[in-house]
C-alpha cells in the first residue's frame, strides 16, 4: 500500500474534502496549489488558514500533513481566454462547454503534480475531479484522467497512481463524505472557510458557505448542501449541471 500522497489543493470545497480523504489514508500528505492568474485569488488566500485549521481538527492529521507547495502557472492565464482568467461574463459556448473551461488546465496541473511527486518520492496524486455534478469539463472525466495516468506512468517510468475520490459523487455526497471523514467540525470548516464562487465573492455566510449564490459554482454547492442537509445524498445520481 502507498504511504504518501500529493493532494491538488486549491482551497475549495472539493479539494479540501480530498485532502481530508488523503489524511485519513496516507502516512504522509503534501499539498500543491497553483497560481495561474485566476481572476479571483480568494481561494489561494484561504489555503494556508485551511491547512492550519485541518491540523487543529485532528491530531493524526496534524502529524501526517507535510509540506505545502504553491507553484506559479501564470503562463496558463496568458494563453487561455476564459471567464476564470479574464473579466468576462460566464456563458455557454458553441461547443456546449461554459467559458469557465480553461483548456488543458487539469492535464497541466496533474502533469506538474506528477513531476513534483516524482521529486518528493510520492507515488499517489489525489485530485477532486468529478464527472457527476459538473459542467462536463472533458478534463474532469474519468476516461481522460485514466489516459493521463497511463501516459505519466509510461513517460516517467513510475507506478504513480491518480486517485479521484469524488469522481462518482454528486455535491450532496461530497458533503456527506466530509461528514464521514471528519464529522461536524470538518463540515463546519468546509462551510465557512472554503471557497467555490466563480465571482470571487465572500460576503454573506449562507447555510452552504460564502458566495454570490447565483453563479453556477454557488448554485451547485448550495443545492448539494440542501440535499445533504435534508439527508438525501446519493452516489452517482447522474445529475449534471444544466447549461447556462
Ligand atoms: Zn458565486
Amino acid at each position: 500500500m502507498s504511504s504518501s500522497a500529493l493532494v491538488l489543493f486549491s482551497g475549495g470545497q472539493d479539494s479540501t474534502t480530498c485532502l481530508a480523504w488523503a489524511l485519513s489514508r496516507y502516512a504522509r500528505v503534501e499539498t500543491l496549489g497553483f497560481d495561474y492568474g485566476q481572476r479571483h485569488s480568494v481561494e489561494l488566500s484561504l489555503r494556508l488558514p485551511l491547512l492550519s485549521s485541518l491540523r487543529d481538527l485532528n491530531a493524526e492529521w496534524h502529524q501526517r500533513l507535510g509540506e505545502d507547495h504553491l507553484l506559479d502557472l501564470s503562463l496558463l492565464g496568458k494563453i487561455s481566454d476564459t471567464a476564470l482568467t479574464r473579466d468576462t461574463a460566464i456563458a455557454m459556448q458553441a461547443n456546449g462547454l461554459p467559458n469557465t473551461f480553461v483548456p488543458g488546465r487539469n492535464l497541466l496541473f496533474i502533469t506538474i503534480a506528477a513531476a513534483l511527486a516524482y521529486r518528493r518520492g510520492i507515488d499517489v496524486i489525489v485530485g477532486g475531479m468529478c464527472e457527476t455534478d459538473y459542467s462536463g469539463y472533458p478534463d474532469c472525466r474519468d476516461e481522460s484522467l485514466r489516459a493521463l495516468e497511463s501516459a505519466l506512468q509510461l513517460g516517467m517510468a513510475t507506478t504513480l497512481s491518480l486517485r479521484t475520490p469524488l469522481m462518482w459523487l454528486n455535491k450532496a455526497a461530497t458533503w456527506q463524505l466530509a461528514q464521514d471523514l471528519g464529522g461536524e467540525p470538518l463540515v463546519a470548516l468546509i462551510r465557512t472557510d472554503t471557497h467555490t464562487c466563480y465571482l470571487g465573492e465572500r460576503g454573506l455566510l449562507h447555510d452552504w458557505g460564502h458566495g454570490c449564490g447565483t453563479c453556477p459554482a454557488c448554485e451547485l454547492r448550495a443545492n448539494g448542501y440542501r440535499e445533504y442537509a435534508a439527508g438525501i445524498s446519493t452516489k452517482d445520481t447522474g445529475s449534471r449541471l444544466s447549461p447556462g
